[in-house]
């Protein structure tokens, strides 16, 4: 039963991952907190998500109970362009780190979904599963008034709803949508010869294939996750493809001998959207994940981000706490905003970069950056910087 008086710390919008994973890490911080949330599509998400370690270990810090059993590590991560002869390998050869997990979207959700519950027998917790259909923000509060005509009140709400977020509209927060440009297939793929704790990514023409490690199911079986991201009709071609046809191409663009390699999942497409939000704060309001960047997942870095955003976002939001400061104000937003925006668009402008590239240059160009692997094969110097790099965000 929600008290119209009530002023709540918090008021989180949205039903992905995202939103799951602010929630939880708000709750630990025993903020009061409405999670409004009237959609519930996660049943349908076949995706898998790599995870960077320092991601896995903020939801280690949340406790959630079975994330070594949902994650599978990659310690070895082989790249090449499609002209490039061999492959150029990132691993760490002394400590033989993992250099990012693969987890199902399922089983990630269904991980939060446990703890949301328990944690829904707190007072300071609330769910209410409706509509929003308008926001009036005041130097003071948000009022936020739902379609069913109930009035919330809270300092802060936080829109976790994705690329085409309502928050964000509500809130006035501008953004540029640079609409569905590319498609990814993901499934996943069993092949016989094992490569334990190996991903691979090919980058051509044909777009970009990865394969991540997932399971290695006996000692010459291993499961990968597949996701092959492209333009439509290079989308549609694929897509139609009987499963004889379809793991031909992989074979030919993988240009590795796995051995036996069969599709053991449908394959199903998913949309890439892109959308540029320049500053993701309103007034006592911000958007997060996807809400607040929509990139190519190319570098599987869109959740990731989505990761950096919460765990700013309560370490400003305790910042203020601690200092008696009210959570939806323009200093305590502004501070937050800050400690996002370098890393938010470095990320950003490189899978930009890497897409565009791929996009509009030429084969000759893209053996460009064949060379460029090549020589930082040779390099293990830099190869460590870019595995710092990899390993700690
Ligand atoms: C094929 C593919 C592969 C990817 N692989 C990776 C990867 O390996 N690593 C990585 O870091 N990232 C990856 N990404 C990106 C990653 O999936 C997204 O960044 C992430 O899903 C964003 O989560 P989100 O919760 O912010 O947004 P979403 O997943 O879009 O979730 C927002 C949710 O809010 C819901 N919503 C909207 N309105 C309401 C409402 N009224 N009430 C309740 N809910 C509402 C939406 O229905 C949706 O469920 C990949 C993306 C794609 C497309």
């Amino acid at each position: 039963m929600i008290n119209e008086n009530k002023i709540f710390d918090v008021v989180i919008y949205g039903n992905g991952l995202s939103a799951k994973s602010a929630l939880v890490a708000l709750i630990k911080q025993e903020y009061k907190i409405l999670w409004i949330n009237n959609i519930n599509k996660e049943e349908n998400d076949d995706r898998t998500t790599m995870l960077s370690p320092v991601s896995v270990d903020f939801y280690q810090k949340l406790n959630l109970n079975n994330l070594r059993s949902i994650v599978f590590p990659t310690k070895k991560i082989l790249i090449k362009t499609k002209n490039q002869k061999n492959f150029t390998t990132f691993e760490d050869k002394k400590f033989q780190k993992t250099l990012c997990f693969l987890a199902e979207n399922k089983f990630l959700h269904k991980e939060l979904n446990i703890i949301i519950s328990n944690q829904k027998k707190k007072k300071n917790f609330l769910e209410l599963n409706e509509d929003i259909d308008k926001l009036n923000s005041n130097k003071n509060y948000n009022e936020i008034i739902l379609k069913s005509g109930k009035k919330i009140h809270t300092s802060l709400i936080i829109g976790v709803d994705g690329a085409n977020s309502l928050i964000r509209d509500l809130s006035n927060i501008k953004s540029k949508d640079k609409g569905i440009k590319k498609y990814g297939l993901v499934g996943l793929i069993e092949h016989d010869q094992t490569h334990p704790f190996t991903s691979w990514q090919v980058f051509s023409e044909n777009g970009i294939l990865a394969l991540l490690a997932k399971e290695n199911i006996t000692k010459t079986r291993s499961v990968s996750s597949m996701i092959w991201s492209l333009d439509k009709n290079q989308m549609e071609c694929l897509f139609n493809l009987d499963k004889d046809d379809f793991e031909k191409k992989i074979k030919n663009e993988i240009g590795l001998n796995l051995g036996k390699l069969s599709l053991i999942s449908k394959i199903s497409k998913w949309p890439i959207k892109r959308i540029d939000v320049s500053n993701p704060i309103g007034l006592r309001s911000v958007v997060l994940g996807d809400a607040a960047h929509a990139i190519y997942p190319l570098a599987g870095q869109g959740f990731n981000l989505a990761i950096g955003d919460v765990s700013e976002l309560v370490k400003t939001l305790n910042w203020a706490r601690n200092h008696g400061l009210d959570l939806g104000s323009s200093v305590v937003l502004n501070k937050y905003e800050n400690k996002r925006k370098v890393w938010v668009n470095s990320i950003t402008k490189l899978t930009d970069g890497l897409d565009w590239f791929f996009t509009n240059t030429s084969v000759q160009t893209q053996n460009i950056l064949g060379t460029t692997l090549n020589f930082v094969d040779n390099f293990d110097s830099i190869k460590r910087k870019l595995l710092e790099t990899m390993v700690n965000n």
